[in-house]
């Protein structure tokens, strides 16, 4: 399962967020630094507002939604590509990890220590990337020096990598994430088999008070950082107020809903973020419904329809054709009588169909 992973300074609200999302008190979150010292790995729902209608018209109660894990990754600071605060320890965490949702704190509140002494989303989001980026500076040097002595025994492979990573070093003492640095599409490939932390997909969490997800632009701090955000890096930035999510993990669901009513929001900020993370991870799903259960099935944004088949089954790869109809059908399970003749009168036409194309319908097979 892919794992996005939660990065910030330390008392941003992570753990706070982190027990939200998984509805479990897992992740301990205390008002000191570094309490949160191993990372711990939740799975999380994703929501999917398909999946109650499509349960109700097959009259199944068992919903299963498609799930990803996130990772409670401890706080970083300012020096952590140094060891500063655990810092290489943290920083490997951070490898590990799919994508990254970086949570900066937006609320006020006297009671919560500050890690720098004053609430600034942006100077805090700075600090993070500067030493994500750092990180990747010292990891290229020594990715370059492996390479140059590879290259110098005519490997072409190694050449190539050479000629990347020599663009890479400017770019990043500019303080410039590596996501960043302008590639064709072999350059984007191969900036993969790096493994550098400033490349991995992310998107900001801005943590606000209760009283503010309403209407998230009554803060002026999160103004200024989406606008700023946007500038930078064109990454999203999803409002949530940390706070309040855990409060609604912890009620029933009518309890949820009055709260919900009562603060004047329709839908959570942790259903967004949860959904725009699965997104960031490249992630999306198709339904499969039936007497038994209406269940999400994950697949990667990309993948041909029979390879979307063989997420529920590996045969169902090998064994999957579309009918004229455009409706995808597997033999093995298909118990209509005119797919069974048509099959014995023409083989089955196995197309690299593109499922993005398909929408949200259900696979029906
Ligand atoms: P972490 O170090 O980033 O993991 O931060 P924690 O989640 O442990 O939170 C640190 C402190 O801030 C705890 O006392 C939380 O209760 C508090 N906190 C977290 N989110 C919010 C929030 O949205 N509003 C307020 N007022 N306090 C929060």
């Amino acid at each position: 399962m892919l794992q996005a992973g939660i990065v910030g300074l330390p008392n941003v609200g992570k753990s706070t967020l982190f027990n939200a999302l998984t509805k479990t008190r897992k992740a301990e979150a205390a008002n000191y630094p570094f309490c949160t010292i191993d990372p711990n790995v939740g799975v999380v729902q994703v929501p999917d507002a398909r999946l109650t209608p499509l349960a109700e018209l097959v009259k199944t109660t068992t919903l299963i939604p498609a799930a990803i894990e996130m990772v409670d990754i401890a706080g970083l600071v300012e020096g952590a590509s140094k060891g500063e605060g655990l810092g290489n320890k943290f920083l490997a965490n951070v490898r590990e990890v799919d994508a990254i949702v970086h949570v900066v704190r937006c609320f006020e509140d006297e009671d919560v220590i500050h890690n720098m002494g004053r609430v600034d989303p942006v100077a805090d989001a700075e600090v993070i990337m500067t030493e994500l980026i750092l990180a990747d500076a010292e990891s290229v040097a020594s990715q370059l020096q492996k390479n140059l002595k590879k290259a110098r025994g005519n490997d072409k492979d190694a050449a190539a990598s050479v000629a990347l990573l020599e663009k890479l070093i400017p770019h990043l003492d500019e303080g410039k994430p590596a996501n960043l640095l302008p590639m064709d599409e072999d350059e984007t490939e191969r900036l993969k088999t790096f493994h550098l932390l400033s490349s991995k997909p992310m998107l900001y969490a801005c943590n606000l008070k209760e009283d503010e997800i309403a209407d998230p632009t009554t803060n002026p701090r999160f103004v200024a950082f989406r606008e700023w955000a946007a500038s930078q890096q064109d990454a999203a930035c999803c409002a949530i107020s940390a706070k309040m999510e855990e409060e609604l993990s912890e009620l029933e669901e009518e309890e949820a809903k009055e709260y919900l009513e009562a603060m004047g929001v329709s839908d959570s900020g942790v259903t967004s973020l949860i959904q725009a993370t699965y997104d960031l991870l490249g992630l999306a799903s198709f339904l499969t419904a039936g007497e038994k259960e209406a269940r999400a099935w994950t697949f990667r944004k990309g993948m041909t329809a029979p390879q979307c088949a063989g997420v529920i089954h590996t045969d169902f790869e090998k064994k999957i054709y579309q009918s004229r109809s455009g409706i995808l059908r597997g033999l093995n399970i298909c118990r209509k009588h005119e797919c069974s003749s048509r099959r014995r009168q023409t083989p089955p036409r196995r197309e690299g169909v593109h499922f993005c194309g398909w929408g949200c319908r259900p696979l029906q097979m």
